[in-house]
């Protein structure tokens, strides 16, 4: 059997081991290394090394996953906002709708004044004055009703809202559970937040 004569790649010192090992540990330094045989060569490589590299590789990984997660999560987060941004406006657009169609008609009340005010002076007072004020606010109240806000599109949107806001504080809770887990890594996108305005 031959007897390969080399240096111990931790500390120099000579390293001599039988062909056929595996594994040697140097006498010196202690350190243990695998042997691999390569058209001749004989490569030391530390044993516990590339585990080493590996939990560190998995490591960065799993940082990786999270931090793919996290970006996930925040989309997810934003896409729900808008959503809810959506209904808001929704629910809100009805009475904005029906203040718009009120106010029309105290223009329309005082266009309706300022005509029988000047031009149509004579009819100030009379059946046709009473008439045309009756017919605008009738006019004007007709317009409200058609405005007004479907009690069951309401509270479907009100209902549609309220998961959404349940869907979004969930997806907060697992951002936060995420962001806990590894505080480092995530330690910029919580500065970025704080720098945000708002
Ligand atoms: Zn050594």
């Amino acid at each position: 059997m031959e007897i390969i004569k080399t240096k111990c790649p931790a500390c120099e010192w000579p390293l001599e081991f039988p062909e056929d090992f595996d594994n040697v540990t140097c006498n010196t330094c202690g350190t243990a290394f695998r042997v691999r045989h390569y058209k001749g060569n004989v490569n030391l490589a530390v044993i516990g090394e590339d585990r080493k590299n590996a939990a560190e590789l998995a490591e960065a990984e799993t940082r990786a996953t999270m931090a793919a997660r996290l970006a996930e999560v925040t989309e997810d987060i934003e896409k729900v906002r808008e959503e809810i941004e959506v209904l808001k406006s929704n629910e809100q657009i009805a009475p904005l709708q029906i203040g718009c169609a009120f106010f029309g008609m105290f223009g329309f009340l005082l266009l309706l004044l300022a005509l029988f005010a000047t031009v149509a002076k004579n009819y100030f007072g009379g059946w046709l004055f009473y008439l045309s004020i009756i017919t605008v606010i009738l006019l004007s109240l007709l317009r409200m009703r058609r405005k007004l806000p479907d009690p069951q599109k309401l509270d479907y949107y009100r209902r549609e809202r309220a998961t959404l806001e349940a869907a979004c504080a969930q997806l907060e809770a697992e951002k936060a559970q995420v962001e806990k887990l590894q505080p480092e890594v995530f330690a910029s996108s919580v500065d970025a937040k704080v720098s945000e305005p708002e």
